[in-house]
């Protein structure tokens, strides 16, 4: 089988299409026929430097991931024919955090494109419990969004910040992925959403995703003035971000007394000023969070079926071509997931 497989690390001459043995099933595991896949920034990570993620060269990239169940042991949920999204994570099943849910705090657990071989393969072996259904009104490309971007903003919007009908939140940076799924999800929960980006562009695109105010990014406190207009000097109930140290202080001066922030990303750093005196006066709640639970990635499902929501696709890369994806999501032109073709559906 084909494999985008990075053999060192920095940049797209570690990163190649190795013809490799398709990997073969054992008990306990799905064999998947790989359809789609995504690009995440971790994606970007690994091929660039993967330090501080314990892993062996060459892996398997890929987090993202819908295809076609090969072979599952008999009496098992699933049967060949079934198509199914990856759930990123393999975790343990027995620690504390496994035994209660919370399987995405798992101590042992590994992820896809991380610690072992992932999603951008034409075959992978996954353990059966890390097979999610896909949803019938998704297509391929689609549905392996939701490996990664979607639900960790399901678990941002609706776990962490608890999200309500009526109230406002501000997502920032809406070209990437978990922020115009966010927008999306937000939306359809009837909130007032306030989207942010440097590209006047991105914000018009957004408009039909759900965002009911755009900001344009000009640096300073840009951020802040505008939603101060748009809110009445109220401020917002939610600020959803993933972009770190350059707008942390934006993020937190934007926020009503009492109101909650959730990160789960620091692609412009991640040391802040923590601004504590701001925090504990005004009450403010800041959540951490990445990915999510299966059962929240099956609550996420079910939600997107009544909704009507379609993940967004921004652009398609053929597996052979997946260098070009990266170096687009480096780039940082995207809206949305920039898909991978890696077979038929
Ligand atoms: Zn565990």
């Amino acid at each position: 089988m084909l494999a985008a497989r990075i053999h060192g690390h920095g940049g797209n001459e570690a990163l190649r299409l190795d013809e490799i043995p398709t990997p073969e099933r054992k008990p306990g595991e799905a064999l998947i026929r790989m359809v789609a896949g995504g690009l995440n920034r971790v994606d970007l990570y690994m091929r660039n430097s993967g330090a501080g993620i314990t892993h062996r060269l060459p892996i398997i990239l890929g987090l993202d991931g819908a295809g076609v169940i090969q072979e599952a042991d008999e009496g098992s949920s699933f049967r060949a024919g079934d198509p199914v999204v990856v759930y990123p994570g393999q975790p343990c099943e027995t620690c504390e955090f496994c035994r209660k849910g919370e399987e995405v705090l798992c101590t042992r657990g590994r992820i896809f494109g991380e610690q072992v071989d992932g999603t951008f393969a034409e075959y992978v072996c996954a353990p059966i419990g890390s097979a999610m259904r896909k949803p019938p009104s998704l297509d391929f490309l689609q549905a392996a969004s939701l490996s990664v971007a979607w639900l960790t903003a399901w678990r941002m919007v609706v776990t962490k910040a608890r999200l309500r009908k009526g109230e406002t939140v501000l997502i920032f940076g809406i070209g990437g992925s978990v922020s115009l799924a966010a927008t999306q999800i937000a939306s359809a929960l009837d909130a007032r959403t306030i989207v942010t980006s440097r590209d006047a562009n991105k914000l018009e695109r957004a408009r039909a995703f759900g965002a009911d105010e755009t900001i344009q990014d000009e640096g300073g406190s840009s951020i802040v003035d505008r939603v101060m207009e748009i809110t009445g000097k109220r401020g917002v109930d939610v600020v959803i971000e993933n972009i770190g140290k350059a707008v942390w202080p934006s993020a937190m001066r934007a926020l009503v007394r009492g109101g909650r922030l959730v990160t789960c990303g620091a692609t412009t750093g991640d040391d802040p000023s923590a601004d504590l005196r701001r925090l504990f006066i005004r009450q403010l709640q800041i959540f951490g969070s990445t990915l999510g639970n299966r059962s929240e990635f099956a609550d996420m499902t079910g939600f997107i079926a009544e909704k009507d929501l379609k993940p967004h696709i921004d652009e398609v890369f053929a597996l052979s071509d997946i260098a070009a994806g990266l170096d687009r999501l480096d780039s940082g032109r995207q809206f949305g997931k920039i898909g991978l073709a890696i077979g038929d559906g």
